[in-house]
């Protein structure tokens, strides 16, 4: 009998996946000795109800592209075909169930988003469910991360991830002014984002 499979878990809106995304799994990936990580884009997103988020399926295509040359990388479906609003903690279950063997959860996240989620549901339910791993990125104030955060806890740990100032939202304002977004994303989802007309920018 091998150990459990170490799985990693990259939820996000992925509005588009950038570069900062996938260092950040391939770093965890190499720090965690994880076997593989699977990309969860998200259906509706209630976090982010004040802009409206790209339709699901351009979002999951984009990130199919983005990681489909790692072998180690996937894509889930999960979210993008629930109905309503998706919580980590189901998705974290989710997973398990749908795991053929035993496998042990690393969910990775930006430093930010790690905090809207124990903000949301009981700390103690999320930590049963997964190690949290929680990169660092450029303009965070880790600070305020160690104050409410439960870093002493067993089952956090932060991941220093190469300063990489890309945005989703950044990568939208570019597209809409006619700035270059060339080397802030993979080609491919470059290609997409024109070929569909994306973000209020031309082809
Ligand atoms: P938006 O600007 O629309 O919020 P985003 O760039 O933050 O988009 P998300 O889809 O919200 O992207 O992020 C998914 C996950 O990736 C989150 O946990 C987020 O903190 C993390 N993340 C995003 N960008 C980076 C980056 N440059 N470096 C490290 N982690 C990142
Ligand atoms: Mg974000």
């Amino acid at each position: 009998m091998g150990h459990p499979k170490r799985l990693g878990v990259m939820g996000g809106t992925f509005d588009p996946i950038h570069h900062g995304h996938l260092v950040t799994a391939e770093a965890a990936l190499w720090a965690f000795g994880l076997d593989e990580v699977v990309f969860v884009p998200t259906g509706q997103p209630w976090m982010k109800a004040d802009r409206e988020v790209t339709p699901p399926e351009h979002r999951y295509l984009m990130t199919v592209i983005a990681t489909a040359s790692n072998p180690r990388f996937s894509v889930s479906r999960l979210e993008v075909e629930r109905r309503g609003p998706t919580y980590t903690v189901d998705t974290l279950q989710e997973l398990r169930r749908q795991a053929e063997d035993e496998v042990e959860l690393f969910f990775i996240t930006g430093a930010d988003a790690m905090l809207e989620i124990f903000h949301w549901k009981d700390p103690e339910e999320v930590l049963s469910l997964a190690h949290f791993i929680a990169a660092t990125r450029p303009g965070y104030d880790i600070a305020r991360f160690e104050k409410e955060a439960p870093t002493s806890h067993p089952k956090v740990s932060a991941l220093d991830v190469p300063a990489l100032a890309i945005s989703s939202t950044d990568i939208r304002r570019r597209v809409q002014a006619g700035q270059p977004i060339r080397y802030l994303v993979p080609e491919g989802v470059e290609t997409y984002i024109r070929k569909f007309e994306l973000y209020g920018g031309g082809r």
